[in-house]
Formats: structure tokens, C-alpha cells, sequence
């Protein structure tokens, strides 16, 4: 939904105020693999990232008038999807997960069957190590760094102010990187006493809060040191892969259901 968004995304939804369904279908089909993907990982669980999608969608729908500005309706979907997603966990909670193939990826069209395996064996790797992360900092990673939105978008949409986002997504970004750090630095030495934190400074750095100075310390450093070397290797070999999982999309049959219910919905409300 935020990277390579329509360029009329802004004036379909000016449509679909204005009464006009082949805009609401379109603002809907826009935003729809976004609210799945997340859905899909906050839930762990595809039927429930299904109907959080249904709701969700309708949500939109029904409120579409409220909202002024892509970014705003962005963080704003989001916002409705957590909050889906909590219902459904509460009144879910015993429910055991259903496997995880509906959280399967399609691999890069990637040059040679080695290279897609290894990033297969990768999106494969982050899959299992988000599903691990405390919630909240899987679902900073999914809006920051899946997503792809801003800082700023991110904290409108978990309601919380900019500067938390970004602290917490520093340890968590931190987090991910352990995690993957079996596959990713799989002979990395543990870091000296007298290492930076060059994980948290590349994060920083990525969120453009590392002072020019601090900068060119962590550079230096890097140069010169394996560990942390590999380590900033892994955040963004890491990192990249997140922007991979963007790829998926609704499969085609919920996208149909999920249609013909808002539409369903629609034709009674609207
Ligand atoms: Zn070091």
C-alpha cells in the first residue's frame, strides 16, 4: 500500500465518497494485501487474517469520509487491523494456531536455483523468527520495515508517539537480528567489551537519528571488525528480506469472498 502506491490512490478515495463503487472497490483492492500480510502475522493464524481482512475492509468502507490524506487512511488501516486482530485474540485466545503454509512466500525470480534457495531458506528463517518476536515488536517491524511506512505512520497507526516507535524498533530490529544470527553469522564471534552497539547504531542510522560523527565512528569501526561487521551485514541482509514478505498478496479465492462480502455489505449500507 505505501511503496509504488497509485498515484490516484488519493483521488479514488475522493471518488468512493462521492458514491462511486468502482472507486470503494479499487480504494479496497489497494489496500487489502496490506491488511492481509499483517493480519496474517499478528494472528498467526489464516482464517482469522481472513475475516480481519472482512472487517477491516468494510471498516474502511463504512468510514472512508473520516480520513484526509494517504498517509492518514494508511496508518488508519492499520490501526483497524490491530484492532481487529486484538478481538480476535482475546476471544480466540485457547484456540491453537492453524499451521503456518498460509504464511508461505513466493521467492524472488532470483538468477540461479542456489541463490533461490538461500533466499528461500532466508524469508523462510524470518518467517519463523517474526512469528517469535513479542508482538510488539513484531508488529513495529511489519509496519516499519515490511511495509515500508514512515516512522511517523507507523506511531499513528499503534498510537504511540514517534519516538517510542523508534526505540522500540531498534530492539527489536536488534531482536530479529539474534534471532536469524544462527543462519546469518552462523561463526560470528560474541562482540568485545570494547564493540559499539553497531546493530542499534545501524538502525538509528536507517531512521536518520545517527549524528554524522557517530556515524563515521561505527564505519570505522566496522572496517576493521569482523563481528560487528557481520553483524550490520545481517540487519540488512535481514532487512531486505522483510521487504521481500511485501511481495505476497490475498490469495485469489479470499480476495473473491472478501469481495462479494463488503460488496454484500455494501449494497445494504451504502
Ligand atoms: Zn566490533
Amino acid at each position: 500500500m505505501t511503496a509504488d502506491p497509485p498515484s490516484d490512490l488519493t483521488s479514488l478515495v475522493e471518488r468512493a465518497r462521492g458514491g462511486d463503487r468502482e472507486a470503494l472497490d479499487a480504494v479496497l483492492a489497494n489496500v487489502a494485501p496490506s491488511i492481509h500480510r499483517f493480519a496474517l502475522r499478528m494472528c498467526k493464524n489464516g482464517h482469522d487474517a481472513d475475516d480481519v481482512l472482512q472487517d477491516t475492509l468494510m471498516s474502511v468502507a463504512k468510514h472512508l469520509s473520516d480520513f484526509e490524506g494517504r498517509s492518514a487512511l494508511t496508518s488508519w488501516v492499520f490501526t483497524l487491523t490491530r484492532n481487529a486482530c486484538a478481538r480476535r485474540r482475546r476471544g480466540l485466545k485457547n484456540r491453537p494456531p492453524v499451521s503456518d503454509e498460509r504464511v508461505a512466500y513466493e521467492a524472488d525470480p532470483a538468477p540461479t536455483p542456489e541463490a533461490r534457495a538461500a533466499g528461500q531458506e532466508l524469508v523462510a528463517a524470518l518467517s519463523s523468527a517474526l512469528d517469535g518476536l513479542p508482538d510488539d515488536y513484531r508488529e513495529v517491524i511489519l509496519l516499519r520495515d515490511v511495509e515500508g511506512l514512515t516512522a511517523a505512520e507507523t506511531a499513528a497507526a499503534l498510537e504511540v508517539s514517534v519516538d517510542a516507535v523508534k526505540s522500540r524498533l531498534h530492539r527489536a530490529r536488534e531482536a530479529l537480528r539474534a534471532a536469524l544470527r544462527p543462519l546469518l553469522e552462523p561463526t560470528a564471534a560474541p562482540a568485545t567489551s570494547g564493540c559499539p552497539d553497531v546493530v542499534a547504531m545501524w538502525s538509528k542510522k536507517l531512521e536518520g537519528d545517527l549524528s554524522q560523527g557517530d556515524c563515521a565512528s561505527m564505519e570505522a569501526h566496522i572496517a576493521v571488525c569482523p563481528t560487528c561487521s557481520g553483524a550490520c551485514d545481517a540487519l540488512k541482509r535481514a532487512l531486505l528480506a522483510c521487504q521481500r514478505v511485501r511481495g505476497e498478496d490475498v490469495p485469489p479465492a479470499i480476495q473473491a469472498r472478501v469481495k462479494a462480502a463488503v460488496r454484500a455489505w455494501a449494497d445494504g449500507t451504502l
